[in-house]
Formats: structure tokens, C-alpha cells, sequence
């Protein structure tokens, strides 16, 4: 088993939701008392958020490297960014390690490839929604079209995801409104949805859509794990 490294904080309330996941999927897969082999490193998200929103995405970018080289100075073998809106910086945190990146979106795009779709809507922070770095990672599955909600739905999205949901609010009204998002992109042909921030799974569920969702935090989470075990090759 490879010790996972993960990079977490952003938010905090996704982060537990990994280390519950990985401990899952090691249990599932290796039975009786095994749990994960792992570090975390924890940032601070106010600083964090603070760079996003001014574009100071250099800056940004120095905090994942030392993050990354923090959890491989601490024995991690593989790393793990527990949120899409971070992989903007994935190949130069890659650069800058010896250990490899396991990367969210290869990890989604894998499962939407295995399920045979070829038209997906995109939920997240508007970084992730409007920027390339995501959906072009998304857009090397063969044939594969990515959906985003019209803009005052992407700005509604990214408000709840950074005001309620990363500050442990999960509110019934938001969920509606997100149901409502889903149908829209359901109407203009998506037949699967990606979660594509890791705070959404706590308040969208399965039964509220429908078409198939893509949780991007257990598909990460668990997809690591099966790298961790050599379960599967990236
Ligand atoms: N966890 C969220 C994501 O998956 C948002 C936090 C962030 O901006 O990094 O994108």
C-alpha cells in the first residue's frame, strides 16, 4: 500500500469526507482491520480563497507546491489535491515533487469514459466551470461535450459552494435551486451531471437528479486508494 498524501483544507468539510472515503474503500478492498496509509497536510482556506479572488494564481500556485512537498517530506508516496478548483496548478505541483500526482479529473474522466456518455454537464466554482484547465482535462475522453449552467447560474453556484457550503451550511432552498441548474443542463441533452467541487456531494445527492451524478470527491478518493494498492495504472 503506497501512503497517500493528501493536500486538504479547501474546504475542511471536504477533507473529512476524504479521509472517511479512502478508509472506506481500503476497508472494502482489504477487509477485517485495514485502514489507509496516510499524511495530511491542512492549509489555511482564507488565504487561499483570498488569491483565487484576486487572480493571484502564482501566488496560489507556491502555496500547493510547498504543500505537496511538505506531505512527500512526510513519506507520502502519491499526492492527492482534495479539490478540483486547485488541479489549475496540477503539472507544476507535479514538477516540483519526485512522487506522482493523482489527478481528479483523469479520475472522473475515466468513470464518465467507462459509463459510455458523450454529453456531461459541469458543476463548480466558476474557476472550474469557466477555465480550461478542467474541462479540457474532461474533453480527452473521446467525443465527450461539457455543459456549464448559463452565467448567472455559474455565479449562483459558486456563491453557494464559497458562502454556505465550505463554511458547513447545507441549506434545503440552494438545493433546490441546484436541482432546478441540473434539470437545465438534463434539458439541453447532459445525461450525467459532474460534481465538480467537493463540497456539492453534501448537498446534492443521487435522488436529486435525474440523470447519474459524477461525485468527484469519492470518485478521487476512492480511485486513489485503488492506485495506492495498484489496483489501477494512470
Ligand atoms: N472544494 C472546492 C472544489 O472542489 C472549492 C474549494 C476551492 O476553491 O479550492 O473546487
Amino acid at each position: 500500500m503506497k501512503i497517500i498524501g493528501l493536500i486538504g483544507g479547501m474546504s475542511w468539510k471536504s477533507s473529512l469526507e476524504y479521509y472517511r472515503i479512502i478508509n472506506e474503500r481500503i476497508k472494502q478492498k482489504l477487509g477485517g482491520l485495514h485502514s489507509a496509509k496516510c499524511v495530511m497536510y491542512s492549509v489555511d482556506f482564507a488565504e487561499i480563497e483570498k488569491l483565487q479572488h484576486a487572480g493571484k494564481w502564482e501566488e496560489a500556485t507556491e502555496m500547493m507546491v510547498d504543500a505537496a512537498q511538505r506531505v512527500e517530506r512526510a513519506g507520502a508516496e502519491m499526492v492527492v489535491i482534495c479539490t478540483n478548483t486547485m488541479h489549475r496548478m496540477a503539472s507544476d505541483v507535479e514538477k516540483s515533487v519526485q512522487i506522482p500526482l493523482f489527478h481528479i479529473a483523469d479520475a472522473t474522466a475515466k468513470r464518465i469514459e467507462s459509463k459510455g456518455l458523450n454529453k456531461v454537464g459541469l458543476l463548480g466554482t466558476r474557476f472550474t466551470m469557466e477555465q480550461e484547465f478542467y474541462k479540457g482535462k474532461l474533453e480527452n475522453v473521446p467525443n465527450l461535450q461539457v455543459l456549464i449552467p448559463s452565467e448567472k447560474e455559474r455565479e449562483y453556484v459558486h456563491e453557494v459552494i464559497f458562502k454556505e457550503l465550505c463554511v458547513g451550511m447545507v441549506k434545503e432552498k440552494s438545493k433546490k435551486r441546484f436541482q432546478q441548474i441540473i434539470e437545465n443542463l438534463v434539458s439541453q441533452g447532459a445525461q450525467g451531471i459532474i460534481l465538480g467541487c467537493t463540497e456539492i456531494p453534501l448537498l446534492v445527492k443521487k435522488e436529486d437528479s435525474s440523470v447519474p451524478l459524477f461525485d468527484t470527491t469519492w470518485i478521487h478518493a476512492s480511485q486513489a486508494v485503488d492506485f495506492a494498492l495498484n489496483l489501477t495504472d494512470f
